[in-house]
């Protein structure tokens, strides 16, 4: 056994709420140890709200999860999922084949196709991203050999077999959970709302521990998506909210005001870094991490800061200075 497979955690299950179980799955990503599927009592058998990754033992693993609830994976009767990240997808073909029922999902899931079709197309393209963004030759190679990609985290092609637009209703045993749009962390977030027991299940749109994550090009301006998406989400009034990492947590509100915050926080960081004069991305990862990139903090640094440059953009602040590499600067008012 390998090393980080020897450190690995199993998969858990538990309940918590009648006819609400959290299986807890792990994951081979140094930091963020594991992920949430949330199975739902419907129809003498369950809603599975996302998959987990998918890995050579993976499976096991949900079995064992499913197991600690008593429930059985022939009896998934649909799956749902929030995102297209492998985190929450990944497992979707092998789950549906088994139980023979339908993936429903967002239809922007570009990203996802991508990487299942050629990983190393979008590997290359994230190293020439870090290029253009200012990223220097030797710290350059160092993320080529230390995140070379081992799997891309799906079993296989993706391919909902409908649409989750905003408004599809999922029938349940605990009531009918409506589907709200919640793009920003990714084009293809979506959320689930239960509306007379208030439980939203927020993938990674909001998490117990506050913390960003923008996937970068895919859409017009991920940050703007996001808080759009928290003003969606306020107004709901959730009362438990069902993430796709970590524990349940009831303080829903003061976990959007925390999301706010940071954002906030750190598009005032990134302002103050352009005020030096014109700069690369990669100048103003230190501005506002008080770090500099690293293999493992890069793709998801560097995506965050071109996403507050492109915020600043979308709202009139900042431009692109054309170049290579490419600076950013303010526009006076
Ligand atoms: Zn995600
Ligand atoms: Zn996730």
């Amino acid at each position: 056994m390998s090393d980080v497979a020897s450190k690995r955690e199993l998969g858990r299950g538990e309940r918590v709420l009648p006819g609400v179980f959290r299986l807890r799955l792990p994951l081979p990503w140094p930091g963020v140890p594991h992920c949430n599927a949330w199975a739902v009592a419907s129809d003498g058998g369950f809603i599975l709200f996302d998959t987990g990754m998918h890995e050579p033992d993976s499976m096991e693993q949900l079995q064992r999860a499913l197991d600690m609830c008593a429930l059985r994976l022939d009896d998934v009767r649909l799956v749902a999922c929030t995102h297209a990240h492998s985190d929450h997808c990944g497992q979707a073909p092998v789950i549906c084949a088994q139980a023979g029922c339908e993936l429903w999902m967002h239809p922007s899931h570009e990203l996802l196709t991508r990487m299942v079709e050629d990983p190393q197309a979008v590997f290359a393209r994230r190293l020439e991203v870090a290029r253009q963004s200012g990223v220097p030759e030797e710290p350059l190679r160092r993320y080529a050999e230390g995140r070379r990609p081992t799997g891309s985290g799906f079993a296989g092609p993706v391919q909902p077999d409908r649409d989750l637009a905003a408004g599809v209703t999922i029938a349940s045993d605990v009531g009918d959970w409506i589907t709200y749009e919640t793009p920003g962390h990714a084009p293809s977030h979506v959320c689930f709302f239960q509306p007379e027991r208030r439980l939203l299940i927020s993938g990674d749109h909001l998490l117990g521990r506050i913390s960003l994550y923008f996937e970068y090009g895919f859409s017009p301006d991920p940050v703007g998506e996001f808080v759009a998406s928290l003003d969606r989400v306020q107004a709901l009034g959730a009362r438990l909210c069902l993430a796709g990492h970590g524990r349940t947590f009831t303080d829903v509100q003061a976990h959007i005001r925390g999301n706010r915050e940071l954002v906030a926080q750190r598009l005032a960081l990134v302002r103050d870094a352009l005020r030096g004069g014109d700069i690369t991305a990669y100048d103003v990862v230190p501005h506002v991490y008080g770090e500099s990139l690293s293999p493992q903090n890069a793709q998801w640094l560097l995506s965050e800061i071109l996403a507050f440059l492109t915020h600043l953009q979308a709202i009139g602040e900042a431009r692109r200075v054309a170049g290579e590499p490419e600076r950013w600067a303010l526009i006076s008012s």
